[in-house]
Parts: C-alpha cells; structure tokens; sequence
C-alpha cells in the first residue's frame, strides 16, 4: 500500500506555492483568487500564487497581469499557447519557490478551504498528499468514464497508482524538486506523483462542480488523456497483442485440424463462404488492434525522442524555453 505511517512531525512551513493551471477561466477567477487568499492568510503563514495562463484566449491572461501588479504574492506565468492542462501544471512546479506546493484546478472544483487539512498532514510527517474524491457531482458518463479508466489504468500499470486521486495535492519541495528532473515530455503527474514514491497519503473530499464556464477537456482529449496515462505506465498493452496473435494461432490451428480431418475422413470440403469471410475479419481485427497497440508506444516514444520542451514561457529569458528541462540537467 503506498500510504505508510509517518515518522516525525514537522514545525510551519517557511513558504506555501500553489500552483493553478488556467485555461479560459475569467468567470472563475476572481472567486478563486478570493477563496485562495483567504484561505491562505488564515494558516499565518508566507505564501505565493502561481497563476499558469495556458495561452487562455479571453480575458484570464489580462485578469492574472492585473492580479499580479496588485498583489505581490501572485507570479504570473503565460504560456505561449495552448499547451494543455498537464504541461501547464508542469510550468507552475518549475517555477514555484515553495517549501510545500499545493497543485489545484482554477474551475473550482477543488475548493481551496481543503487546503489547511494538506497542510496539516504535511505537519504529520507526510511528503505527498492528495486529494481523492469521494462523491463527483458530474453527468453520469463522465462519472463512468473515470470509474473505468482508473481501475483500469490500476489493473494494468506496473505499479500502484490511487483510486480516484487527481492532480489537487500538496508536495514537499523535495517531491517536486525529483519530479521536475524527471527527463520525460509526456507528463501525466498524478502517475508520476505515484512513481516517485516518498510517504504519501490520501484525503477524502467531495468534487463540487464546475464554478463557472464550460469543462476545458472535450471527450476526445480526456480520451487521449486516458491512452496516454495507459500507455506511459504499463507495456501490458503490448503483451496484449501477443496474446491476441496466440489465440489466433489456436483458433487457426484448430480449424485446419478439423479441415483436414473433414477432408480425409469423409471426402469433404467445408462449404460456404460465410466462415471464410468470418475468419478474415477477425484476422484483420486482431491484426488492426496490434497494429494500433504498437503505434501507441511509438507515437509516445517519437514525442519523447523529439525531445522538444513539454511547455513554453512567453517571459521567459531568451535561451531558457528551448529546453527548460535539459537546461535543468546540465546547468
Ligand atoms: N486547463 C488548462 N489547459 C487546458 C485545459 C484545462 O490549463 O488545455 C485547466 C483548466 O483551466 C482548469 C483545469 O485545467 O483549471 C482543469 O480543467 P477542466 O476543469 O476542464 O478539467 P476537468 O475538471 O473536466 O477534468
Ligand atoms: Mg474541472
């Protein structure tokens, strides 16, 4: 089990960063500023925001510059683009200072108020904690949708990855220093929140929705989302379509037997073209969906060989986005 005892107690933190990916976000934003901040002060402790623009096209990156010139505890982060929600949190820990980090969704989803309760189990000797949802107060198909992939992704992945738990956490500074040279693109972080390792625990809460705007992931990218988590955690898969090839083999073998048995026993051929074009199509299936298996892990293994930067800073001083993360390996 990844939760484990903790082994020492530990005194206030020096400094709290959260990290707040936003993608289209103007309706929530003040709210979510207003929540953060309270919540923030009330625990008497240093703080700063990391507002991630993740190349937003209304009016969330003017919200954060002006929140930013405002309040000194906020750091403003634009992207270049669009880069997606993974690699928008990807910047934020890059660029957060803190001693603890808090990771949260802009939408509101996960209330700030939680914080303090992190807070706390860091207190206790915990390294990660993650928030896991106990009730989703989403359309039902969607609610599916994540039932499955979860236990799906747990059933195949090479190692254990929490039920349930998103990206809304706390880590230590040390959790996020290994995480930020991990030399993968492709992130997916609460899996590789998982592979890290460290004392991590979980904390129940109830997902509210959405504050306000429509959800940023459509279903095709939540379904790529899904593949890629799959892909990057397990080579499963792959032994999938071995198996598929071997029971092929059998069903092939078996047929022949029987052909031949037909042939020689009785004089027969076997009639009829409906079992030939039966045969093909499921030659043909099996062959697509093996094919389609190993594509996937050459399409991963193609971003990563590429080695282009998983995000872009727009401020960020000429040189530093070509390769924020080689330039971390080889200062
Ligand atoms: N997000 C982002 N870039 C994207 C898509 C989403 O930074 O390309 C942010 C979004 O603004 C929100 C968080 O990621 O703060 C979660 O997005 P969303 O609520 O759409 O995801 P869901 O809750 O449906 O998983
Ligand atoms: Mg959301």
């Amino acid at each position: 089990m990844i939760d484990q005892p903790p082994v020492s107690p530990r005194g206030p933190a020096t400094l709290i960063s959260v990290v707040v990916p936003l993608y289209n976000e103007e309706e929530n934003l003040d709210d979510l500023y207003g929540r953060l901040t309270t919540t923030l002060s009330a625990t008497g402790q240093p703080y700063e925001i990391v507002l991630v623009d993740d190349g937003a096209r209304d009016a969330t990156p003017m919200l954060i510059d002006r929140l930013s010139n405002r309040d000194p505890r906020i750091i403003a982060l634009h992207l270049s683009r669009n880069f997606g929600h993974q690699p928008a949190v990807s910047a934020g820990l890059d660029h957060a200072r803190g001693d603890i980090i808090v990771v949260i969704d802009g939408d509101l989803q996960d209330p700030p108020e939680l914080i303090p309760s992190l807070i706390e189990k860091w207190r206790q000797g915990f390294e990660v904690v993650y928030a896991v949802r106990r009730r989703r107060e989403e359309a039902w198909p969607k609610r599916l949708g994540y039932f499955v992939f979860y236990r799906l992704l747990n059933a195949i992945s090479d190692m254990e990855i929490p039920l349930d738990s998103g990206d809304f956490c706390l880590m230590d500074r040390k959790v996020v220093t290994v995480l930020n040279h991990l030399p993968e693109r492709m992130r997916f972080i609460r899996g590789l929140r998982s592979f890290v390792g460290f004392r991590q625990i979980g904390l129940e809460y109830d997902r509210p929705p959405r504050g306000a705007g429509s959800p940023k992931y459509t279903f095709r990218r939540l379904l790529g989302l899904a593949i890629d988590g799959l892909i990057s955690f397990s080579g499963r898969p792959l032994r999938l379509a071995t198996y598929l090839g071997m029971a092929a083999v059998g069903v092939a073998s078996a047929l022949l037997i029987w052909i031949f048995h037909d042939a020689f026993a009785y004089g027969k051929s076997p009639a009829g073209w409906a079992s030939t074009a039966v045969i093909v199509l499921f030659m043909g299936s099996v062959q697509l969906l093996s094919l389609g298996i190993i594509g996937e892990y050459i399409r991963l293994i193609f971003l990563e060989v590429k080695g282009r930067p998983t995000y872009i800073v727009r401020d960020d001083p000429p040189g530093a986005q070509v390769d924020p993360t080689r330039e971390r390996d080889h200062p």
